[in-house]
């Protein structure tokens, strides 16, 4: 029996090692929430991945956010992943007049590759992108500012476009401009994206948000990137890539997209002026469903509590997006502004942990049983059918918990997929694999020192720790899974009922070391 197991370790000070709600909830750090005790009372309240937005800010800026995490991290045992979001070929307009350019409706504006943009009769908006006079197109549309500002192009005349103005306002400076209607061929992943891969993959970071994804390719050649910089770096392995979905491109593309990238976005705010914002909710179910079918985990990003940057209280509207977010069947709900520059990044969370509460209440008592991720079914994926096998067993017997030995995190993402109604702890010594976990909708890590000799140790170890931390008592039913081998002639995967304070399992058999 291992010693190690067995020791008390600084797992939880105010709460215990399990989490508040299955719902993940991912948080953006900013001004507003980058010091220790913030981040500290955000990963109390909920928060089970941050995400550095390395549109705004500073590398360094980064660093230090991100040394704040891991700190308080090992501080509260709380374990932690970390999402650092690459900016992507996001278009700006360049330097603008303080007050910025007035368009009225009927304007005829210009659009040119350049720094500085020039007042007049016929203004010339300065554009980031080189790009812009050839793949932009007569009929196409111009969004500014999140499509507050629209235009469309009549002509492509001089190296510049002629636009006229349909929806006016004030184009400022830094602004970002869509083009909905183009195929931009701006190189999808950016100098200063390659800079932020290179970082994030040679720092303690989790995940890679990649923007405007609209290729498989571009995700196959992130991951090559973020291979060989975490390699130069020492690292044990680079960070997974979780694709933003927030271009028509990506959404006629989504199947392979889902197969190229270890989770998906649905990225909303880009996506709703990239495309009909009329269409984003059930783009969002045909996304999440996508990604199910596939066994990805999925977030659903932008504006969720938007409200809540400045006041106490959501909106019912923001309450109801919550819920149906999680109705839907995502893995993690994000928050951006709330927690980065809102004014209640700790009552946000709150807040989102109560919705996802109510929501997943309502699921386990009024769902059908989740379908098994039809590429796991045609794949024949063993520890897949193990979980499915353990999804039904756990309902039909009213198991409290499931506790599964992963270490991998394969058996964790695989019982993820099934929709349980209870938590499932996921065991390892892997502390980078579990920190993956941290995005799957009902799994809880639990590191430990070093592997169970057998799947009989791993049961009597794991039921001392879930007892230690009060997450059972005697007489609940769990369920124990091992999808990943206890060493050479033990079972490839198996599962098994456990009364707890049911001692009498006695031991000596398998006496080989799990391999996952
Ligand atoms: P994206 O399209 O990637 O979501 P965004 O500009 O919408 O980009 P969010 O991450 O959604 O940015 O954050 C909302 C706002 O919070 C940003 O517009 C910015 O003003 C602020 N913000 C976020 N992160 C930081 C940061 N690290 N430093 C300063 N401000 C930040
Ligand atoms: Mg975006
Ligand atoms: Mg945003």
């Amino acid at each position: 029996m291992s010693e190690a197991l067995r020791r008390e370790r600084p797992i939880f000070r105010e709460r215990p090692i399990g989490d508040r709600s299955l719902t993940r909830i991912v948080a953006t750090l900013g001004p507003a929430s980058s010091s220790l005790a913030v981040i500290d009372a955000l990963i109390r309240a909920g928060v089970s991945i941050f995400r550095l937005n390395l549109s705004h800010g500073s590398l360094e800026q980064h660093g230090k956010t991100l040394a704040a995490i891991r700190s308080v991290e090992a501080s509260t045992g709380l374990i932690t992943a970390v999402l650092a979001d690459l900016p992507g070929p996001k278009i700006r307009v360049g330097q603008a007049p303080v007050e910025g350019i007035d368009l009225r409706v009927g304007q005829l504006v210009r659009i040119a590759p350049g720094t500085v943009c020039v007042l007049g009769a016929e203004p010339l908006l300065a554009c980031t992108y080189a790009g812009v006079v050839e793949d932009a197109a007569p009929g196409h549309r111009v969004l500014i500012d999140d499509g507050a500002i629209r235009l469309l192009v009549t002509d492509q005349r001089d190296g510049e476009l002629l636009c006229t103005t349909m929806t006016g306002g004030t184009v400022r400076t830094g602004k970002g401009i869509n083009l909905p209607d183009s195929r931009v061929r701006a190189d999808p992943i950016t100098a200063r994206d390659l800079e932020g891969a290179a970082f994030a993959a040679s720092q303690d970071i989790d995940f890679v948000g990649m923007s405007f994804v609209q290729d498989p390719v571009d995700i196959r050649r992130m991951r090559d990137v973020l291979a060989s910089a975490s390699a130069a770096a020492g690292r044990p392995g680079p960070p997974q890539i979780v694709a933003k979905i927030e271009r028509p491109q990506a959404i006629e593309r989504i199947g392979e997209i889902v197969l190229a990238a270890d989770a998906i976005m649905v990225a909303r705010g880009d996506l709703g002026v990239e495309m009909d914002l009329a269409k984003v909710p059930v783009l969002q179910k045909r996304v999440l469903a996508t990604a199910r079918a596939a066994g990805k985990p999925t977030i659903v990003a932008t504006q969720m509590l938007q409200s809540m940057v400045d006041v106490p209280v959501p909106t019912r509207a923001e309450v109801s997006d919550v819920a149906n977010a999680i109705l839907d069947g995502c893995d993690a709900v994000m928050l951006s502004g709330e927690t980065a520059v809102g004014k209640w990044p700790i009552v946000t969370v709150e807040t989102m942990v109560r919705i996802a509460r109510e929501a997943e209440a309502h699921l386990s008592e009024t769902a059908a049983p989740t379908a098994p991720p039809e590429r796991l079914v045609r794949e024949r994926d063993r520890v897949a059918a193990i979980a499915h096998g353990a999804s039904r067993a756990a309902r039909d017997l009213g198991v409290v918990r499931v506790v599964a030995w992963s270490q991998t995190g394969v058996t964790a993402l695989l019982l993820s997929r099934y929709g349980f109604s209870v938590p499932v702890t996921a065991a390892s010594t892997d502390l980078l694999a579990l920190r993956r976990t941290r995005i799957l909708r009902g799994v809880e890590p639990i590191l430990v020192e070093t592997p169970p000799a057998s799947f009989l140790d791993f049961i009597s170890e794991l039921e001392r720790q879930l007892l230690d931390h009060a997450l059972v008592k005697a007489g609940d039913l769990v369920l124990l899974v091992s999808g990943e081998r206890f060493g050479v002639g033990s079972p490839s995967a198996m599962i098994a009922l456990r009364e707890i304070g049911d001692l009498s399992g006695g031991s000596g058999e398998g006496q080989g070391r799990p391999e996952g």
